[in-house]
């Protein structure tokens, strides 16, 4: 199940029906509540109205109010989510030892929790959820690059981004653009545009001579950027390793004499933004 992006930032559907006619089970961790919620599987979660006041901001009213508690004993609120990502947001209710997501290895459900946690402003989900997806991102990039560098800009969650940042510096200026809020846009152009020139550096090296090295340093610098500008960050660190070992030609020591401190230096996006931030906090 994936829940629609564009639904997150609404409240949710609410209904006293059951919509499938099948017949309700009760949650076997949340049963003495006084609010009940229907997952979209047929599943009741009696909830302490306390608890979800004091540790969520987003879940759906049912009175004029404003208030969490619905209007009679009987009416149950109904949710889009499934009664797996429900059980898992409302552990994190509770004021009680939190649930560990390092539990869940299905990236789906975890992103599935991760929006619910967004959208009922679940508090301890959020950060708990931002930390569980930068592992994933760690240990998966760049297969789920793509979604969670759309989910962290959307929900301007600046560790998230950095995580995703070298797999996501291929896309163009006028996509992320759109995505990123305006305070984090400009870090990501200084990002980009110091990734682009060290990886032009590369590309339009020329030397003296030709190089008769089969694996010329700076050839294959060519083509790792060819294959990917995030490749930079390698070839920067294989310079740093490198730095006092005999250029193979005359070619890769001018670009090392002249330009190879572009990617030496080169910060990664963190770097940018927390100066951009520090930055800002003196304004
Ligand atoms: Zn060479």
């Amino acid at each position: 199940m994936s829940t629609d992006s564009t639904d997150e930032q609404t409240n949710a559907p609410v209904s006293s029906d059951c919509t499938d006619g099948s017949e309700a089970s009760l949650s076997q961790h949340f049963k003495d509540g006084d609010i009940k919620f229907r997952s979209s599987d047929n599943v009741i979660f009696q909830i302490h109205q306390k608890y979800l006041e004091m540790s969520t901001g987003g879940f759906p009213s049912c009175d004029v109010n404003g208030s969490t508690a619905a209007t009679t004993q009987d009416e149950i609120v109904s949710l889009p989510e499934t009664s797996f990502v429900l059980d898992v947001l409302f552990r994190f209710v509770y004021p009680k030892l939190q649930p560990d997501l390092f539990d869940i290895e299905d990236f789906g459900q975890l992103m599935d929790v991760a929006r619910a946690a967004e959208k009922y402003i679940v508090y301890n989900a959020i950060s708990a959820c931002q930390l569980r997806l930068s592992l994933f991102c760690r240990d998966f990039s760049p297969k789920h690059a793509n979604e969670l560098f759309d989910f962290a800009a959307a929900h301007d969650h600046p560790a998230l981004l950095v995580t995703t940042s070298k797999s996501m510096i291929h896309k163009p200026l006028e996509e992320v653009a759109h995505k990123l809020t305006a305070d984090t846009y400009k870090p990501w152009s200084l990002y980009h545009s110091r990734v682009l020139l060290a990886c032009n550096s590369i590309l339009g090296a020329t030397g003296n001579g030709r190089c008769t090295n089969d694996t010329c340093q700076l050839e294959k610098n060519r083509q790792l950027i060819n294959q990917s500008p995030a490749n930079v960050f390698y070839i920067k660190s294989k310079l740093q390793a490198e730095y006092y070992t005999k250029p193979c030609c005359s070619s890769y020591s001018s670009w090392q004499n002249a330009k190879a401190a572009g990617v030496r230096n080169l910060p990664d996006f963190g770097t940018i933004l927390r100066a951009h931030r520090k930055q800002q906090s003196r304004r």
